[in-house]
């Protein structure tokens, strides 16, 4: 098969590779259904995180179970399946106590923009449907894997209520799909900031009740502008810069929530600042694995599509254009089929 390979910056290759195969009596393998490009994947491909070596790429991922070792016990060849980006036991403490993301056994997947890719720990990462999955809803569910389960998590670990003022910074994948779970939590007002007119419109299809335009202290004033000088009840921070960190914590009321669920590159936080601005903080790598099944039903019973987000339709050998086009912002997020 021909999978992909981030050799350096800027060269990502589609290349022959042996097939993976069942290393462990934990593992399963999968013939993907569906994979994609995510927004962390542009960091080493944008030189902002270093690739020492050829990587194999791809951690969003749906498909058929082809294969599982000795000792699975919860998947069988022929069941669909979705599986998180962290591969987990999901039954040790951690996973236990609802931080799957943070297991004692945690992998990161690797290898998924692929026809077929091994997954480890199979019944503790991967959750299999009912039935075979009609193809419209394939989109929805690969969101489940990443994008849908950390907006997800955004929502829940800023404590999104019925009835809240609900603030997002981020536009991408995961900013847009945090609307979307504000919205499905009850929040009554959800301020995206977003100054994309096609990011705006899924924004508003996702929820979104008002738009914010403007960034940094500008941008805090403007919310604080919608809040009647306060702040939201919970922002929502989901891309990972010092700036956008300075904005969600600069826009959140006293006694509020702060989640973050972009990877931080460079974020300081100051301690006087933070003790100052009282506000709860949460965040980290999304615990998806807890929320897959609550997710795949949404998506199943069509109350939800995430699949939205998916604005580029490839090819899998296409694979360095979806690469392409999302570093230079001209897709949200790219679907590939193998
Ligand atoms: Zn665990």
């Amino acid at each position: 098969m021909r999978t992909t390979i981030l050799y350096s910056p800027g060269d990502v290759r589609f290349e022959a590779r042996d097939e993976p195969k069942i290393l462990a009596p934990t593992d399963a393998i999968l013939r993907l259904s569906a994979t994609c490009v995510c927004g962390s994947d542009l960091w080493p491909y944008r030189g902002l995180q270093p690739v020492t070596q050829p990587q194999a790429m791809g951690h969003e991922y749906c498909g058929i179970v082809e294969e599982v070792g000795s000792a699975v016990k919860t998947v069988k060849p022929g069941q669909f399946v979705v599986g998180s980006f962290c591969i987990s036991d999901n039954t040790c403490p951690i996973c236990k106590a609802g931080y799957p993301s943070s297991c004692i056994h945690r992998e990161f997947m690797t290898g998924a923009q692929a026809p077929m890719a091994r997954v480890p720990l199979a019944d503790g990462t991967l959750v299999a449907t009912r039935e075979l999955p009609s193809d419209d809803l394939i989109p929805g569910l690969l969101a489940t894997s990443d994008v849908f389960g950390t907006g997800w998590f955004a929502a829940d670990a800023a404590n999104v209520r019925p009835g809240m003022t609900v603030a997002v910074v981020g536009d991408g994948a995961v900013g847009l799909c945090a609307v979307l779970s504000a919205k499905q939590m009850g929040a009554e007002r959800i301020i995206a900031m977003s100054r994309h007119e096609t990011r705006q419109r899924i924004a508003r299809d996702f929820g979104a009740t008002d738009i914010v335009t403007e960034r940094g202290a500008d941008g805090i004033a403007r919310i604080k502008e919608l809040t009647k000088g306060l702040g939201a009840d919970a922002v929502l921070e989901c891309v990972g810069t010092q700036e956008s960190m300075q904005q969600a914590l600069g826009a959140t009321r006293p006694g509020g929530y702060v989640s973050f669920v972009g990877v931080p590159h460079g974020v300081q936080l100051d301690g006087q600042g933070l003790f100052f601005a009282q506000v709860h903080l949460h965040g980290g790598p999304a615990p998806v694995r807890r929320y897959l099944p609550e997710l795949i039903d949404l998506v199943l019973e069509r109350k939800v599509d995430p699949g939205k987000v998916f604005d580029l339709l490839l090819p899998l050998d296409q694979v360095a254009e979806a690469y392409r086009a999302m570093d230079e912002r001209r897709a949200i997020k790219t679907l590939l089929r193998p």
